[in-house]
């Protein structure tokens, strides 16, 4: 059995025990066996390992968890995000234009686009990405897209409820049928999550429920897009079914707020639905960012994510939305940090990432900086070093 240990870290970010949220510990060390962490601890004290990472003094966290992306797609829409810049709103109806592209592309070709961006965002730290179907729309393009999203990452969603294809544009309710009957049963294999875009001009409430019991019923766990482009009763439907996560949240009442809160576990360990914040949403479509203070002060678990789609987010960059979120929505830097990773992990309902503990993933990301706040401090500026995956360095 070869061993690995990291060793001479300046700033060691557990997510677990030690100083503050983070769980920091000061010239530490990690021991790595068989892609899990076995022991963490004084760099002076490590243990003897077949192998040694020299982190050189500098800082090292968990790998990002990206608990929000939709990778499958064919084409770009640059050009509707110039006529954004240049003042045209954001109605969420360019997706149809992404759809025709994705049905129209090879298995290749998708595939060539979902490898490409999860190497982008690897490169960039995250170890961990959630992958949603959504652009095929038909029963074989949504169970395609899904088999191809299968192949980069065990953290697939089934989202066939993305908007009502042109086809059904007179006819939604059919459209539900198809999405809860053969669609559903077409992606089961391949999905671990089911999700539906509940919004004006996608889906009301009433179908996403239908949508989401349905999901639920085949054994899939439960997400929502809820809140995003005005208020709406997305949220607390998402609480209402015991979704993981709730993702957006830009246009939040209190009876959303305190609906979040209520899923608060007993131990003081934060909600059991989380609400995932996808700041570059709003810095792609100029919008105003979702109110993180009043989230994190009433208690809800937060995470960040990056929202990676063709539309209206066109980034892999954890570190960026870290960023943003400090920057524009008032969180510390180390609550950016914690909702990027373990809270993250939350939002997908894992234990075993996010967090640099004794049997966790050996997930982690050395920065070319000494210290996780230079994440925040230095926006723009690529800080990833080295990134381990499993233990190894891809
Ligand atoms: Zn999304």
């Amino acid at each position: 059995m070869s061993s690995l240990l990291v060793d001479n870290i300046g700033e060691l970010v557990t997510n677990g025990a030690g100083e503050g949220p983070l769980g920091i510990r000061r010239n530490a060390a990690v021991l790595v066996e068989e892609g899990r962490v076995v022991w963490v601890g004084p760099s002076a004290y490590a243990p003897a390992a077949d192998r040694r990472l020299d982190a050189g003094g500098a800082a090292v966290l968990p790998g990002f968890v990206d608990s929000h992306a939709h990778l499958v797609f064919a084409g770009d829409r640059a050009a509707e995000f110039a006529a954004r810049m240049a003042g045209q709103p954001y109605t969420g109806g360019g997706i149809r234009t992404t759809v025709g592209a994705t049905r129209a592309a090879t298995d290749n070709e998708l595939r060539a686009t979902v490898r490409r961006l999860r190497g982008e965002a690897l490169r960039q730290g995250t170890t961990t990405m959630e992958i949603k179907s959504g652009y095929g729309l038909t029963v074989a393009d949504e169970a395609r897209s899904l088999r191809i999203a299968a192949e980069s990452s065990t953290e697939t969603t089934f989202l066939g409820a993305h908007v009502v294809p042109a086809e059904y544009a007179d006819r939604p309710d059919d459209y539900v049928s198809l999405v809860c009957g053969p669609m559903l049963a077409a992606a089961t294999p391949y999905a671990k999550w089911v999700d539906v875009f509940c919004e004006r001009g996608a889906f009301d409430v009433d179908h996403a429920r239908a949508i989401l019991a349905c999901g639920q019923a085949a054994g899939l766990g439960v997400r929502i897009h809820a809140n995003q482009l005005g208020p709406g009763a997305g949220v607390r439907l998402g609480v209402e079914l015991d979704a993981a996560s709730v993702d957006h949240c830009t246009h939040l009442s209190d009876a959303d707020v305190d609906a979040l809160a209520g899923t608060a576990h007993s131990d003081g360990s934060g909600t059991r639905t989380v609400a995932t914040l996808l700041p570059g949403a709003e810095f792609s479509t100029r919008s105003p960012y979702p109110d993180a203070r009043r989230l994190l002060d009433a208690g809800v678990t937060v995470a960040l994510a990056t929202d990676c789609n063709p539309g209206s987010s066109y980034t892999s960059s954890m570190p960026f939305c870290v960023a943003l979120a400090v920057r524009e929505m008032r969180m510390t830097p180390a609550e950016a940090v914690w909702a990027a990773t373990a809270g993250g992990a939350r939002a997908l309902r894992r234990d075993d990432i996010g967090v640099l503990i004794p049997g966790a993933r050996a997930d982690l990301v050395v920065l070319d900086a000494p210290s996780y706040l230079h994440l925040a401090y230095r926006p723009g500026v690529p800080l990833i070093r080295q990134v381990m995956r499993n233990g190894v360095t891809p």
